[in-house]
């Protein structure tokens, strides 16, 4: 038999479903995949809930429906200033992995070079492969996770059609400076290359930090397409909904290519987001909050059974080294034993890089109920004092 698609033969299942198994498997907590465990707003919810009962639930119109579309370039003006056309402007997409294959295949053809920063989120490297682009790569390293400006410099050429940057940063949980992001700006503008910005944790930072798009940046308007995900943004993981807001020239091929991956959207779960992006402001506040609560609360809790937590400015997720634990020498022989041994699923960082991987690290998801925090601080402790008496 011919062979099939190098670029998904062979290759492992994503990181975040074999932990879910695994966590399926042995009972463990799972603090693996990222997903809150409790539904966002029940108003959203029944919201989409009736909306399927009344209909209608026929093929909404190809781009997203209008009400939702508007409401997404509300959202721009409101949170960014920014001045967004709903009807050229704004693609909905089927989250914000489907934004990300259209952005992708529209933007980028055979031989270009795409800029990646790495650790990078699991799907970034197959999806410019599938195309045809050339990934390179440029590393930031823990604690700090801060981007070199020579090597980011290097990393560009003309060959460069695209940096696809994700910002708040999955699973270092950092927000991009300022600065790193007026840098990233000059190399775009400079080798003409597009940003293909992966903002889905847009809302989800902490502490005052705030998240400023790339496309609010001069001379960026133009070269920048912006991806958001409703199922952050309102705690509704698999209702798959997402959004991409750029420059009409940019969305008629994305929308081309959106086309032929999957159309559209349920129409009931459009209607639920546009009522959603229109909550007032104490709703995203509130969110935040809670968030950090939940942060500090695992952070506390991993420190003082030892394991080394790094800072986090955003997201769902903490990064921890696990050096003094003797949890075994890489992040996927701890992870394989917290999940096995402790009933604690965690995601190994090294899954977010594409090749000779720091295998130091482990990543903790704190959008959980505090019982649930609870429980699995309680568990890792009852492992890990065991495993010392054991090896005494
Ligand atoms: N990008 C990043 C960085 C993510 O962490 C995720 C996971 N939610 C996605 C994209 C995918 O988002 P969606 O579930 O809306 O497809
Ligand atoms: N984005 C989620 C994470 O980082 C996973 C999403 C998925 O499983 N597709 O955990």
């Amino acid at each position: 038999m011919k062979s099939t698609n190098p670029v998904f033969t062979g290759i492992e299942t994503t990181i975040f479903e074999t932990m879910s198994r695994l966590a399926m498997a042995h009972n463990a907590v799972n603090l693996g995949q990222g997903f809150p465990d409790v539904d966002g707003p029940q108003d959203i919810r029944e919201e989409a809930a009736r909306s399927l009962v009344e209909g209608p639930n026929q093929y909404p119109p190809m781009l997203g429906l209008p009400e939702l579309r508007e409401a997404v370039a509300e959202a721009n003006s409101r949170f960014y200033g920014l001045d967004i056309d709903p009807k050229s402007e704004v693609i909905v997409t089927s989250g914000a992995t489907e934004a990300l294959a259209d952005c992708i295949m529209a933007l980028v053809s055979p031989g270009d070079e795409v800029v990646l920063i790495e650790p990078l989120y699991d799907c970034y490297l197959p999806m410019v492969r599938r195309a045809g682009g050339v990934p390179v790569r440029v590393r930031v390293s823990p604690p700090s996770w801060t981007l070199d400006e020579q090597a980011l410099r290097a990393a560009f050429s003309d060959k460069t059609k695209a940096i696809l940057i994700n910002n708040p940063m999955n699973p270092t949980a950092k927000v991009f400076s300022e600065a790193e992001l007026q840098l990233i700006c000059d190399l775009c503008r400079e080798h003409d290359a597009y940003a293909i910005c992966d903002e889905v944790y847009e809302h989800l930072v902490f502490d005052g930090a705030e998240h400023r798009p790339l496309m609010t940046f001069e001379g960026m308007r133009e070269r920048t397409v912006r991806i958001g995900s409703a199922g952050k943004t309102f705690s509704l993981t698999g209702w798959k909904v997402g959004y991409i807001t750029g420059p009409a020239e940019l969305l008629d091929p994305i929308g081309k290519a959106h086309q032929w991956v999957t159309f559209t959207t349920p129409p009931n779960l459009q209607r639920a987001v546009a009522y959603g992006l229109r909550k007032d402001d104490s709703y995203y506040q509130g969110l935040a909050l809670d968030l950090a609560q939940k942060r500090d609360r695992m952070a506390k809790g991993l420190e003082a059974i030892g394991f080394t937590v790094l800072p986090c400015a955003a997201t769902y997720f903490l990064t921890c080294g696990f050096e003094r634990l003797g949890l075994g020498t890489t992040d996927v022989e701890a992870c394989q034993r917290l999940v096995t041994e402790a009933g604690v699923a965690a995601v190994p960082v090294s899954a977010f890089y594409g090749g000779n991987a720091p295998t130091g690290f482990v990543r903790f998801c704190f959008c959980k109920q505090d019982w649930v925090i609870d429980e699995a601080l309680a568990r890792l402790s009852a492992f890990l004092t065991a495993a010392r008496s054991e090896s005494a």
